[in-house]
């Protein structure tokens, strides 16, 4: 019986990928913002490889990705599994399969276990046996481990260097993202903040170009804990948003997304354009930072160190030095939000969203966002961070289904919250879209209803407020922080600094 199962097993091991062929052969990745795959884009190229981004998903890409791996699939594993599937399938046209098993292979990110994340690599290799693509080779980069150096000859050296320029591009990447979500809703001249955006962007990438290409293991930790060319690169791109004319009394829901990390950090139709579709609306949007999710890996790390308390082998030592980097993470972070004046909002607290959530979600639970999503939720409604909380959960998904099961019971408990779970199967649009707008009604007559609050409050009518605006301009700047004066939406905190009240 036990000869059976070890037969029936194979785990995927791709064929050897040698130092000697890197000259030759491109790195595909993709599945973050189009920020952080700039970066990353950046970041292989400094590091001695050719590499190149994978286009746009697509829906067809979805449809693929069912046609060629698993239907039941949760939709992220379809949408990636279809988007490199299609783009190799292309190539494979045009030059052949035995080409591209030699001149591509792709790189993306594993984990093992609790959902279909520790699998996406057996979606990927079914799909590339059915296209005949066997031979094609796929890497995966570990996010719970740091280190990953796989010897000098290994064609792809997952290393501390690399590892943590990524988390200096991501956080870069969250701190841009951010501070655009906050000044695109309330720009006198459209497109102004994208075309900064993508300005910004550009300078963090040539920063991640010219990294050194090598360093030892504490070399490279060193050099990325006191490097300054990082922070000087946020303030220049800080330059490219200075001009940008802002009208921040327009009154506009606060919208937060949570959800599935993929989903819910993803700006295309693999969650029907949501942002776009909620900017378009009238609404401000909070995306979904990659850094967060990060934060929560090393808490959750912790969690499980603590466990091992008194029984495993150095667990506390382990615990205090996670905590460390932890908090170094977190320093960090500070430090890019800085450069661009504070705007972009900093990190919640990893052991107050445990503890918001613990009522509701056991903690140990780590499949998919794990307690996070609760926490998101409920810290966004208690702390008066967003009028509506838009929860982004893949078709399939079974962490997700559990969050939202226990999202019932949070209900319950704060019936005012104004909260639209999408389930996103990727092409039913009209559905998802109509059902978050019935919410966003609801959150619109709260921004609206807090506004006329913040007028009476600040003693001011709105023709007032807005002649008391033009008095004080730097309230309709950029890099002026909107103080958090009791009201949720952008435009009530403005009211009521300018009247000097608070609600
Ligand atoms: S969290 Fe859900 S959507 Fe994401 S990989 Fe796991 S099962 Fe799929």
């Amino acid at each position: 019986m036990s000869r059976i199962l070890e037969e029936s097993y194979r785990a995927y091991e791709p064929r050897p990928f040698t130092a000697d062929q890197r000259k030759d052969v491109t790195l595909l990745f993709g599945g973050v913002t189009w920020r952080a795959e700039k970066l990353l884009e950046g970041l292989f190229k400094s590091a001695g490889y050719n590499a190149q981004r994978l286009p746009d998903v697509t829906v067809e890409d979805l449809y693929l990705g069912r046609e060629l791996a698993d239907v039941g699939q949760c939709c992220p594993t379809a949408f990636t599994t279809g988007n490199l599937s299609s783009f190799l399938r292309n190539e494979a046209e045009a030059i052949g399969a035995d080409e591209v098993a030699e001149k591509y292979v792709y790189v993306t990110a594993g984990a093992c276990g609790a959902c279909r994340f520790g699998q996406y690599h057996q979606s990927y290799e079914l799909a590339l046996k059915n296209l005949g693509l066997e031979a094609f080779r796929m890497f995966l980069v570990q996010q719970h481990e740091i280190d990953q150096s796989k010897g000098k000859d290994a064609g792809l050296q997952t290393d501390i260097h690399l590892l943590l320029s990524t988390a200096l591009g991501m956080m870069a990447a969250d701190a841009i993202q951010d501070l655009e979500y906050q000044l695109r809703p309330y720009e006198l001249e459209q497109g102004a903040t994208n075309r900064a955006a993508q300005k910004a962007v550009s300078e963090i990438y040539d920063v991640m170009l010219s990294r050194p290409k090598h360093m030892p293991k504490w070399g490279s930790v060193l050099w990325h804990a006191t490097t300054r060319r990082f922070l000087k690169a946020m303030r220049r791109a800080r330059g490219h948003f200075e001009d940008i004319q802002l009208d921040r009394l327009r009154v506009k829901p606060m919208v937060k997304i949570t959800g599935e990390f993929y989903l819910a950090t993803a700006e295309g139709v693999q969650n029907y354009n949501m942002h776009n579709w909620l900017e378009g609306e009238g609404a401000e949007v909070q995306p979904a930072p990659m850094v967060v999710w990060f934060d929560y890996l090393m808490r959750y790390g912790g969690q499980k160190l603590k466990l091992g308390f008194g029984i495993k082998e150095k667990a506390r030592q382990n615990y205090v030095l996670l905590k460390l980097g932890q908090r170094f993470f977190r320093f960090k972070y500070d430090q890019m939000r800085r450069m661009l004046g504070g705007v972009p909002r900093p990190m919640p607290d990893q052991d107050k969203l445990r503890k918001l959530a613990a009522p509701f979600f056991d903690n140990m639970i780590n499949g998919g966002e794990g307690d996070l999503l609760i926490a998101k939720a409920i810290w966004a409604h208690t702390q008066r961070k967003a009028h509506m909380i838009c929860e982004l959960s893949p078709y399939g998904c079974l962490p997700n289904t559990m969050s939202i099961g226990a999202m019932a019971a949070v209900q319950g408990r704060y019936p005012d919250m104004l909260y639209a779970p999408i389930e996103v199967k990727g092409d039913s649009d009209v559905h998802a879209l109509s059902r978050c707008q019935m919410v966003l009604a609801d959150a619109k007559i709260r921004a609206q209803e807090e506004f006329e609050s913040a007028l009476a409050a600040a003693g001011l009518t709105a023709d007032e407020a807005r002649k008391r605006a033009k008095e004080h301009p730097k309230v309709n700047t950029p890099f002026w922080k909107v103080p958090h004066r009791g009201a949720v939406g952008t435009a009530s905190n403005v009211v009521l600094e300018l009247g000097n009240a608070t609600l």
